[in-house]
């Protein structure tokens, strides 16, 4: 067998991984074994392109060993020290490194095949540059939102629809003349364009868009990596990118129907970002009821339906394993205990389910939005442990909300209801939650880790 034979072999076996990851990654059970499968045929497709033959070696070696090794030890050490709450940043800065590696590798090519490619390699050259740009810089500013270093106010300029338009139309301009007559200079003047793009299409898109909007970045990402994959003519570059592509493409779409928007209308921005909804002098002069563990623990003590609805305050606390324990103890009382799962809670998409995975918690008891808002009227008690947007009724009946139009867990439709959280302050969208101020429901105030294990040492004594 010659080695490209063996090489393509190798790749063919690599896309299989792909495509079984992937398959793996559609269902919490079989998702970590997904994952696992697609990183050993990353691997094998690293490995195997070390091997490929190409016309001009030029030993680069050193320096391919040299960045494989400092590269995946920084990658090893980030995504082993990470803290759950922190996941989407790091993917938002893996994905942009994807986006960078496709822009510079564009650049390069375009130096070396300036005057010898022909339009429609120079074609794929300036689009790899342009989508491998925007995804590099838009998920840099996604990161920065996202870690609470760049406010959404910070980066919104008047008019910033219209300014994405113009720069849209710029960067298409500069692409089309890049391929008619590319030059270094006009290369760099383009990047820094396609750059600037990036950034500010990110800009108004905040609040609680930024789901659809790292999913979007991912497709971006795979696409680039995609076209950069034809540039070398490299198949599992090519098929890697499209899966990756499509399968952003794919979330980014269900992310949207979850929120109940049109992708136009996340990328004209908006969504959660202004203060129309925040808490109005009528919401503060309101008072809420406040409960102590002890009530909580009565109160679970003779009810016959549990819904628990996790949400980024869950992660923050690290609550799972006393949501567990209190689940073990109530169904030794049939008392019948499920979770509400909403697909915008937490801080990624998939959040909740992992951390209840964490902790071993059934998957028959995890409940999708539709099933839970069905259930939720015949349930008793509804603890909502760390959630706040996921839950607030102003997405039904507030046409001012800034969240108007994106389907909520109804859980005021139980009979009583207890909020977990320290304090007032509102979640990720900033904007005030009328749920608190509802007749039946209680706010239990302070960290959900304390109060989830003072309500199981009370029920001990019941
Ligand atoms: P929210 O961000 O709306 O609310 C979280 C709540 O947790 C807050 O009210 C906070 O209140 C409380 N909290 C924080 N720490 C603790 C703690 N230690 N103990 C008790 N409570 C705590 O979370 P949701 O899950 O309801 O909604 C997710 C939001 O994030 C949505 O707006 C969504 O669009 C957005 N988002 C989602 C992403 C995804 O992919 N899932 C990605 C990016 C954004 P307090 O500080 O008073 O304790």
């Amino acid at each position: 067998m010659t080695t490209l034979l063996i090489v393509q072999t190798a790749y063919l076996i690599g896309a299989i991984c792909f495509i079984l990851g992937l398959r793996g990654l559609s269902d919490p059970r079989t998702a970590r074994r997904g994952n696992l499968i697609a990183a050993l045929g990353m691997g094998l497709a690293i490995v195997a392109s070390l091997f490929y033959p190409i016309a001009d070696d030029q030993g680069n070696y050193l320096w391919i060993f040299g960045s494989l090794i400092v590269g995946s030890a920084i990658g090893w050490y980030k995504a082993a020290k990470v803290e759950m709450t922190g996941m989407p940043q790091l993917v938002s800065i893996f994905n942009g490194l994807g986006g960078g590696s496709a822009m510079l590798l564009a650049f390069l090519e375009l130096r070396a095949q300036m005057d010898s490619a022909d339009k429609v390699t120079l074609g794929v050259i300036a689009f790899t540059l342009f989508v491998g740009a925007v995804s590099f810089s838009g998920s840099i500013l996604a990161y920065l939102k996202l870690d609470g270093k760049v406010r959404d106010k910070h980066v919104i300029l008047p008019g910033h629809g219209w300014i994405n338009l113009i720069l849209l139309a710029a960067s298409i301009a500069l692409l089309v003349l890049l391929i008619i007559s590319p030059s270094i200079g006009m290369a760099l003047a383009a990047l820094g364009l396609f750059l600037v793009y990036g950034f500010s299409f990110v800009a108004p898109i905040g609040g609680a868009d930024m789901p659809v909007v790292i999913s979007l970045l991912n497709s971006v990402t795979g696409i680039s990596a995609a076209t950069a994959g034809f540039l070398y003519g490299n198949q599992i570059m090519i098929l890697g990118g499209i899966l990756v592509g499509a399968s952003g493409t794919i979330l980014t779409v269900l992310m949207c129907e979850a929120m109940n928007r049109s992708l136009l209308n996340v990328i004209i921005g908006g969504f959660g970002t202004s203060t129309a909804s925040s808490a109005s002098q009528s919401d503060q002069d309101l008072s809420v009821q406040t409960a102590q563990p002890m009530d909580v623990a009565i109160l679970l003590n003779y009810a016959s339906r549990v819904i628990l609805v996790p949400g980024y305050g869950m992660a923050v606390a690290q609550a799972q394993k006393y949501a567990k324990e209190l689940d073990e103890m109530l169904s030794k009382r049939d008392v019948e205990m499920y979770y509400g799962i909403h697909p915008v809670a937490g801080r990624m998409p998939g959040h909740m389910n992992v951390l209840l995975a964490e902790v071993d918690i059934s998957y028959d008891k995890l409940y999708d939005l539709d099933q839970s808002n069905d259930a939720i009227g015949e349930t008793d008690v509804a603890l909502i442990v760390g959630a706040n947007d996921v839950v607030n009724p102003s997405a039904l009946d507030d046409p001012g909300s800034s969240i108007y139009g994106m389907p909520v867990l109804e859980v005021w439709n139980a009979q009583q209801v207890v909020v977990f959280k320290r304090s007032m302050k509102p979640g990720y969208a900033g904007i005030q939650n009328p749920l608190f101020f509802k007749d039946n429901t209680k706010m239990l105030f302070g960290d959900a880790a304390d109060s989830l294990k003072k309500i199981i040492d009370e029920l001990k004594n019941l």
